[in-house]
């Protein structure tokens, strides 16, 4: 698999909106990001909320701008690049959020939600279009008869179905998916996830999943990322990060998801506090003043020094405790 999304160093801030009598800050919401996602992969994106994840994911379909750093998709920059030069990266790149009910025009027919797309970037003849539109519409579980009714007349699950199916229209490379099935119940979420997997290998479409639940990550993507703080903490192939995390955030993380084998054989790391405002990062590595492993660090580092870049085959992560010496999740 080739590289398909490259982003290094990415930065993202914006002022914070004023409130009374607070003073102005910056929103250092991104903040020297790095990841690697290759043709026909899933990527998780993992994180409390404020870690960044869905910053990125609008920075990515143009709807943030990013204030450092580079973005590639397949090649080529798209940081800095105008409305108009971003235009046919916006076919390339197309997004699925997490609400399904506000996500699609109400006024619509679904046959015209999935064909809008394709008028846009001037795909295909319209007797075509409303073909494929309804080809779409069977590939994600729907009876293309449906095709002339509006959003309102669908259950959640369904009317995913039908942004998943729009998103689809215009032959995307990368679709990013925040959150997209966090709203659903979770008998339709392992139906909704299962239909992804069967898009993507039909379709070799690469996946950034963003999302607050690991088990849903675990069950759809080959590789991990955690972020905390705007800044990816760890990376690595999915059963290292499930089996084997490295950083104490990720551990911490893992540790929290309920898992009865894994709880007995070792304590859970506990997490205590919220993450700190991302208009003050702490000095350091971000995530000592929650870090249960810092006593295990000598001269207080954690609180003074950036931790340093480790790897391990394919593993990533930051952080000053040497290998091997953290507690297990
Ligand atoms: Fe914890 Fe220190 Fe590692 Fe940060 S650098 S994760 S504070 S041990």
């Amino acid at each position: 698999m080739s590289a398909l999304l490259e982003i290094r160093d990415l930065a993202v801030h914006f002022p914070r909106p004023r409130r009374w009598r607070e003073p102005p800050a910056v929103v250092r919401a991104v903040d020297g990001v790095d990841l690697d996602l290759r043709r026909g992969e899933s990527l998780g994106l993992v994180g409390e909320s404020g870690s960044g994840k869905s910053t990125i994911a609008r920075t990515l379909v143009g709807l943030q701008r990013a204030t450092a750093g580079s973005i590639r998709l397949d090649g080529s920059e798209l940081t800095g690049l105008d409305a108009r030069g971003w235009f046919p990266f916006r076919r390339r790149v197309q997004m699925v959020f997490q609400d399904p009910y506000g996500s699609l025009d109400p006024r619509q027919t679904v046959l015209s939600i999935l064909t809008e797309p394709m008028e846009i970037h001037a795909l295909r003849k319209p007797r075509e279009r409303r073909l494929h539109a309804l080809e779409l519409l069977e590939a994600v579980g729907l009876n293309p008869h449906y095709a002339n009714r509006y959003p309102h007349e669908f259950s959640g699950g369904q009317r995913q179905r039908i942004a998943i199916a729009r998103a689809l229209t215009v032959h995307p490379e990368l679709v990013i998916c925040d959150e997209p099935v966090s709203a659903l119940d979770v008998s339709v979420q392992a139906q909704v996830l299962n239909l992804l997997r069967e898009l993507q290998e039909r379709y070799d479409i690469a996946y950034l999943f963003i999302s607050h639940d690991l088990a849903v990550v675990r069950s759809l993507c080959q590789r991990v990322s955690v972020l905390y703080l705007g800044r990816v903490v760890e990376s690595a192939p999915r059963d290292e990060i499930f089996e084997a995390p490295r950083h104490p955030y990720t551990q911490a993380l893992i540790a929290a998801v309920p898992d009865p084998t894994r709880a007995a054989a070792h304590p859970p790391v506990l997490l205590e506090g919220e993450p700190p405002s991302p208009t003050r990062p702490p000095p350091g590595c971000r995530f000592h003043p929650r870090c249960p492993a810092r006593a295990l660090v000598p001269d207080d580092r954690c609180a003074r020094e950036e931790p340093p870049l480790r790897t391990d085959g394919a593993a990533r992560w930051t952080c000053h405790l040497e290998p091997g010496s953290a507690p297990e999740a």
